[in-house]
């Protein structure tokens, strides 16, 4: 089966021996390595009637790439982890791969081992490695005074699971527009780079667990306090028509991998627009103390941000 699996996956010239023996062997790289692993566990991280295998297998990729891209590395080699449950086929697991494959492609990834177990759950966990930016994007360099960004929009992945789980109904253009933000997410592995090119390197995070929840990780690791302008989150079109002014889904929703940055004061908006090659927004400042400031107090919808998050 894994010999199945691995065929027809491309390799570079960096890797010396693929899947088929022990270990796998890699050239070294030059840069330091940037290493990450992450779980996909099923009814916990997805539901099989949401989305394709293809679908899955993308994803699962992309949720480590986002953490490669979080700190402006570019991402080389993984190994994957396949916990299979009863009931499931060999042409499921054909497309699993095939969405994962071209994933791997799309973002210059090889695909090097990997190892198959029976479970009661199915699980794919994937350990990627990466190449290091000289000034690596670190969450515990964020200093008072800094400009907090964000690029993207937020909060339509949150919005696409709820549709998907039947707490939201939309219809049209903002329905796919969020189903696809939540089912197909992309790695900003390229704005990331750029981003590293900065001195000093900004402080970074990829948006998984959510806005307000991934700032307070950068918080706690630079020890520093925010003040966040709920007006200033960027939202989709499609967020708007559904959640009107509701942010509780763009500050507490996640899977978004977005990126969210704090970096010396002076950047534009625009100019970092330009840099990343994608829009970026300033949301905030880093400030003296702890804990996040929502400006002008509390808003409605935001104090369940938490039980939001853990619904998934
Ligand atoms: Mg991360």
């Amino acid at each position: 089966m894994i010999a199945r699996l691995v065929a027809k996956l491309p390799l570079s010239p960096r890797t010396i021996l693929g899947p088929g023996d022990d270990c796998a062997i890699l050239a070294p790289s030059p840069a330091p390595t940037l290493v990450t692993i992450d779980s996909m566990v099923e009814g916990i991280h997805f539901n099989l009637n949401w989305g394709t295998p293809e679908q899955l297998g993308a994803r699962s990729l992309t949720v480590n790439l986002s953490d490669i891209a979080a700190m402006g590395g570019k991402p080389a080699a993984c190994v994957i982890n396949l916990a299979i449950r009863p009931g499931l086929t060999m042409p499921f697991f054909d497309r699993l791969y095939s969405g994962l494959r071209r994933t791997a492609r799309e973002s210059s990834v090889d695909v090097v081992g990997g190892n198959v177990t029976a479970a009661s759950q199915l699980a794919i966990t994937i350990a990627l490695l990466g190449d290091s930016p000289a000034r690596p994007l670190r969450r515990d360099a964020a200093r008072v005074g800094d400009e907090i960004f964000v690029t993207g929009t937020v909060g339509d992945a949150a919005a696409g699971w709820r549709i998907l789980a039947g707490k939201l109904r939309a219809r049209g253009p903002a329905r796919r527009h969020l189903l696809s933000r939540y089912l197909v997410p992309r790695a900003r592995i390229d704005a990331g780079r750029r981003l590293a090119t900065l001195r000093p390197a900004p402080a970074a995070i990829d948006i998984s667990d959510g806005l307000l929840q991934d700032l307070g990780h950068i918080l706690e690791r630079s020890r520093v306090g925010a003040e966040i302008d709920p007006e200033s989150i960027p939202t989709s079109k499609a967020y708007n028509e559904l959640m009107g002014s509701d942010l509780s889904l763009a500050l507490g929703g996640g899977e978004d991998y977005e990126l969210l940055f704090c970096a010396r004061p002076g950047h534009s908006e625009r100019r970092l627009s330009r840099l990343l090659g994608i829009p970026v927004r300033r949301i905030g400042r880093i400030v003296r103390g702890r804990g996040i400031r929502l400006k002008g107090g509390a808003m409605p919808g935001i104090a369940g941000w938490d039980q939001l998050r853990s619904g998934n």
